[in-house]
């Protein structure tokens, strides 16, 4: 769990509901134990700022190289993409996903909502979806998988949930509804990869 700044509690507290044994990581030695790292939501020019500030970047950068899953929500994501549009010309990003995201994308009237969406791989119905200030995904790459996409309203059709590899991202924030079906589906896929 990514600790610099954000919702980490809430986050925190999701990944224990499914079991899994986070720990905060906010040196190196710590980012080097972990198995997985979820990125939350927050201000991601300041956690950009932060991981430097920390000497996270780099190491950062090489785990995800090197295969490690992640997840990130709305900063969180904004962190993992590999391209950035509207944020400051300082903020660094990890590319952990080949996409572009937008930041702050819904724009002013829309700052925040919420919607129900249908959410690839995860059945019971759909998910409530909180946005608060939230990118969306402008571009991806090929080895990117779309999993959810807002079904309505102007912003209808925008990529709001992707996964490449192990690494998943969501415009919206499933740390605050108490669904933990996204960071189970995460949790699960991380232990399979450690059992393979
Ligand atoms: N707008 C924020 C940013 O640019 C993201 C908002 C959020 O994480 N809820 O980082």
């Amino acid at each position: 769990m990514l600790a610099l700044q954000g919702d980490v509690r809430e986050h925190f507290h999701a990944l224990e509901a499914c079991g899994a044994d986070p720990v905060n990581v906010r040196r190196e030695s710590e980012l080097a134990a972990v198995d997985a790292l979820v990125l939350p939501g927050g201000e991601s020019t300041a956690i950009s700022k932060l991981l430097e500030v920390f000497g996270l970047l780099e190491p950062l950068r090489q785990r995800l190289r090197d295969g490690m899953p992640a997840f990130g929500s709305c900063a969180g994501m904004i962190l993992l993409a590999a391209e950035v549009l509207d944020t400051r010309p300082d903020a660094r990003s990890l590319s952990g996903i080949d996409m572009t995201v937008r930041r702050n994308a819904f724009g002013r009237q829309v700052d925040s909502f919420e919607t129900d969406l249908d959410f690839a791989g995860i059945d019971d119905g759909p998910m409530r979806a909180v946005f608060i200030r939230a990118p969306w995904v402008e571009r991806v790459g090929d080895g990117v998988e779309v999993l959810a996409q807002v079904p309505s309203g102007p912003a209808q059709g925008r990529i709001v949930a992707v996964r490449q590899g192990g690494v998943v991202a969501t415009s919206f924030h499933p740390e605050v509804t108490g669904d933990l079906r996204v960071h189970r589906m995460f949790v699960d896929s991380v232990r399979e990869r450690a059992t393979v």
